[in-house]
């Protein structure tokens, strides 16, 4: 008999997969490492287990306790997978931006799910900030997830999303390619296939309104580079501890438009149903095409799957409304 002991031994181990029609302009092999393939359908669940295992052993949390984070994505359920397994209980602390239905999975997975108001500054008692600390603080036996500043994040990329690439790829990958949010799998990544071949380079996909590609770029944080902007999961308005910026090699923004087009694309033309970030790294890669050659192994992670944006990317009235799509005449 083949069996895993609990859903939380199916993590990892996700395919590589070749993108024929949308990297056609470029003359290297491109492989897809495709994360959806995780039981809570992203990339998350790795960094989930890893950080609630490394709290265990640092004796941060024990029986019977509470963990809190503030998120409402990938990573709140990735959490709540082993939480269940584990005996936790779970709070998540998100705020009024975010869909419903992302509140509505993560209390079929057993949290309690807090929706703070997304208009108040971070700094107010009633923002998610406040709100999920001061819950950490008052509530006995709690332990604060903070994926961006927590290093067990990147660890559980060095540790098996890295090996992974490599030995998938036979240790022929040349380029690795990753949209950075608190910066975790492509620090974890690049640690480990730098120390293999310190040739590989490393670009990460930044977006429009966020920091990171100007701070690597001048070691300026230039708080003129924050705006809103509709790209999920990727960008940031904080430099989180996870980034290691001397092991990243380049960053290349990418537009909400095209991310939001180059998703639906991915979908439409390789049959992979793929999160926001996705088509941003893989349009990201197209705008570098330039920099690669007909002997390169490029490996782009896509990070979650297409089921978190049904009512944003691949509902059409969202893309008219975002101007992403034109209104289709009669
Ligand atoms: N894409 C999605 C959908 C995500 O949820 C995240 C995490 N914020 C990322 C990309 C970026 O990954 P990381 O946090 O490891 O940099």
């Amino acid at each position: 008999m083949n069996y895993a002991s609990n859903i939380l031994e199916t993590i990892g181990k996700t395919p590589l997969v070749k993108l024929n029609s949308i990297t056609s302009e470029i003359p290297s092999l491109v492989l897809a490492k495709i994360e959806s393939f995780n039981p809570g359908n992203s990339i998350k669940d790795r960094i989930a287990v890893k950080m609630i295992e490394d709290a265990e052993k640092e004796g941060k949390l024990s029986k019977g306790g509470v963990i809190v984070e503030g998120t409402s994505g990938n990573t709140g359920m990735g959490l709540a997978l082993a939480s269940i397994v584990k005996g936790y209980k779970l709070i998540c602390v998100s705020n009024d931006k975010q869909s419903k239905e992302k509140f509505d999975v993560l209390r079929a997975m057993g949290a309690e799910v807090i929706v703070c108001p997304s208009d108040v500054d971070p700094e107010d008692s009633r923002s998610y900030y406040s709100v999920s600390k001061k819950i950490a603080e008052e509530t006995p036996n709690s332990w604060f997830v903070g994926q961006y500043d927590n290093l067990s994040n990147s660890l559980a990329h060095y540790e098996q999303t890295g090996p992974e690439i490599w030995n998938q790829t036979d240790g022929k990958i040349t380029h690795f390619v990753v949209g950075v949010g608190t910066g975790g799998t492509i620090s974890g990544v690049a640690k480990f296939l730098k120390e293999k071949n310190p040739k590989i380079k490393i670009w990460g996909i930044d977006t429009y309104g966020s920091v990171f590609k100007k701070y690597h770029e001048t070691g300026i944080f230039d708080k003129n580079e924050i705006y809103p902007y509709t790209t999920e999961g990727i960008g940031e308005d904080i430099i989180p501890k996870n980034v290691a910026f001397h092991l990243i090699d380049h960053f290349e923004k990418v537009n909400d438009k095209d991310a939001a087009l180059f998703t639906r694309k991915l979908a439409k033309e390789e049959g992979i149903f793929a999160g926001n970030s996705c088509g941003a790294a893989v349009k990201g890669l197209l705008q570098l095409k330039e920099s690669l050659t007909e002997s390169d192994v490029v490996v782009v992670l896509l990070h979650d799957s297409g089921s978190r944006y049904i009512a944003k990317i691949y509902n059409d009235d969202w893309m008219i409304e975002k101007g992403f799509l034109k209104r289709k005449q009669k």
